[in-house]
């Protein structure tokens, strides 16, 4: 099986998920990791239902299903971009204590530059903060191998570990060779009396002292298992690099001979000893990483110990955003290798509500209503409706984080604000808005929701939403009370209809939600054309 095929990034890390004979991928839509799920729904494993797939409401729920995966024995793959792991953050650290027992693979798509993400963390402090392994590759032949080893590393540490791509290594295609297809594991139901997922302070305790053991295996683990690579040379300069700083790096040596020591980094926590080797070796270092300066923050250290470190702190590298092959040329001293400049064309435009958008008829009637209301303030959420923000709505006055709106409207209203409008999507309000609903309804709180059902995840290209054909009941079941519950047409002929419910329920002092329900027009178009053909 040494044929060759083009895949994205996020392509081979699901080929290499399937072929390492994972049971199940659990995941929630978000850009750059959306493909790796979409992948596996598409190949044969996912439509038998050999591999169980589908979309989890959050980040949260996808790694607790795969710990219960794990727990019976079983593979499992889990996948968010960078903030959804902020998202997963509380099973993510308590999985690193109660370890795993099939191997589990947390896929964490980091999006510096912020292409389409509200800021640009680097996932590699969680894996840092949870002591778990990470893996970091470069490409994706690399992408391919490191799942497997990390299936296998997984279970033979017993601990989860953690997988971090960034936007271009996801998103860029390159010729992938697959390996043997392997078994899923069989089911192992654990024997009753083992309380190692029982993180009860007696037991975590002893969890916690067992995880903080593991830490010397775990660097030895790095330093053997052949990814990370130290290449010493005669030189003056030793670079650090990881993942795809490491392709930026080589791309301005087309002859793939560094003049430089080079300790490429695929696998943490980073082996002292070679990192020491490296540093004797030079006399001064430059570190070249995707994110934030998170080798080099540990390699200056409270004291630097005397020599050079240069990287993003000390300016050689911009602080904020990706990389590329030029900034790492400028910061080696060589010449400017930037090709001719963006055409035109493809220079980066803002965002915009799609024409006949459903949204765009819910702005209007939301704005009409809001005019004679200088007071008011309106709380929008992640999704395209955040797109409101921009002309010609000018429609919002927030947008935080996942599922924000809601609460933060419960809290504007608790300090007077009113009219306090909170904006959601269908799929948001399932993610993490339900739950500042059902404060709102405990503390009957005077706000006024606005739940944009457009039934499906679009920003990230379509997915099924946990809520779709069920918000009015989802809104009942947690107690909204009946009569102020609204389902409306968002159409040009019904946004005075639409304004007039909203003035009317401004002045019910109580919670109210308005739900525009009507279908994304690019997933109407994108189904329309799969029946037609
Ligand atoms: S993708 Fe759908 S929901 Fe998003 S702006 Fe376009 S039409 Fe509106």
């Amino acid at each position: 099986m040494d044929k060759q095929i083009m895949l994205l990034g996020d392509e081979a890390l699901a080929q290499a998920a399937i072929d390492s004979g994972i049971s199940g991928v659990y995941s929630y839509p978000g850009t750059p990791s959306t493909e790796i799920t979409e992948y596996i729904m598409n190949s044969p494993e996912g439509k038998s239902g050999e591999v169980r797939t589908g979309w989890a409401s959050n980040e949260k729920t996808a790694l607790e299903a795969a710990l219960g995966m794990s727990y019976a024995g079983k593979r499992a793959l889990v996948c968010m971009k960078h903030v959804g792991l902020n998202v997963a953050a509380d099973p993510f650290m308590n999985s690193a204590i109660t370890g795993v027992k099939g191997g589990i693979v947390i896929v964490s798509a980091d999006d510096p530059s912020m292409h389409s993400s509200q800021n640009e963390q680097d996932s590699r402090y969680y894996g840092n903060f949870a002591m778990i392994p990470i893996i970091e590759p470069s490409n994706q032949q690399e992408v391919y191998e490191m799942v497997r080893y990390g299936y296998d590393l997984s279970e033979q540490v017993g601990l989860p570990v953690l997988l971090r791509i960034t936007t271009r290594l996801a998103h860029s295609r390159a010729g992938v060779v697959r390996k043997e297809k392997r078994e899923q594991n069989e089911l192992k139901i654990p024997p009753k009396d083992d309380r190692s997922f029982i993180l009860l302070p007696a037991i975590a305790k002893r969890r916690y002292i067992s995880q903080l053991e593991k830490q010397p295996e775990l660097e030895k683990q790095a330093r053997e298992s052949g990814f990370n690579k130290l290449t010493i040379k005669d030189a003056k300069l030793g670079i650090i690099t990881t993942g795809i700083a490491y392709n930026y790096l080589m791309e301005n040596f087309p002859d793939r001979n560094i003049p430089h020591s080079v300790f490429k980094v695929v696998q943490y926590p980073i082996p002292v000893d070679d990192v020491m080797q490296l540093y004797a070796h030079s006399e001064e270092i430059l570190v070249i990483e995707e994110g934030y300066p998170f080798i080099e923050s540990s390699l200056r250290g409270m004291l630097n110990m005397g020599k050079k470190i240069k990287g993003r702190l000390d300016g050689t590298l911009p602080r904020i955003g990706e990389l590329n092959p030029n900034v790492v040329a400028k910061a080696l001293d060589m010449p400017d290798t930037r090709g001719a400049d963006i055409p035109k064309l493809v220079a980066p435009r803002p965002p915009a509500l799609c024409n006949g958008c459903p949204h765009v008829y819910s702005y209007e009637a939301l704005n009409k209503a809001l005019a004679q209301l200088p007071n008011s303030r309106v709380f929008a959420d992640i999704g395209c409706y955040t797109l409101g923000a921009l002309p010609p709505f000018n429609a919002i006055n927030t947008t935080v984080d996942m599922g924000a709106s809601i609460t933060m409207a419960k809290g504007a209203s608790e300090a007077g604000i009113h009219p306090a409008v909170a904006v959601i999507g269908d799929s948001t309000f399932t993610h993490s808005g339900v739950t500042g609903l059902i404060d709102c309804v405990r503390d009957n709180n005077n706000v006024t929701i606005m739940i944009l059902d457009n039934e499906t995840t679009a920003m990230t290209g379509g997915q099924d939403s946990a809520a779709t054909g069920r918000i009015e009941n989802i809104c009942r079941g947690v107690g909204v009370d009946k009569d102020h519950i609204f389902v409306v047409n968002p159409i040009p002929r019904e946004v005075d209809k639409i304004s007039e419910i909203l003035l009317k329920e401004f002045e019910y002092k109580g919670v109210s939600v308005i739900i525009p329900q009507r279908e994304c027009i690019q997933t109407a178009r994108k189904s329309a054309k799969q029946k037609k053909d």
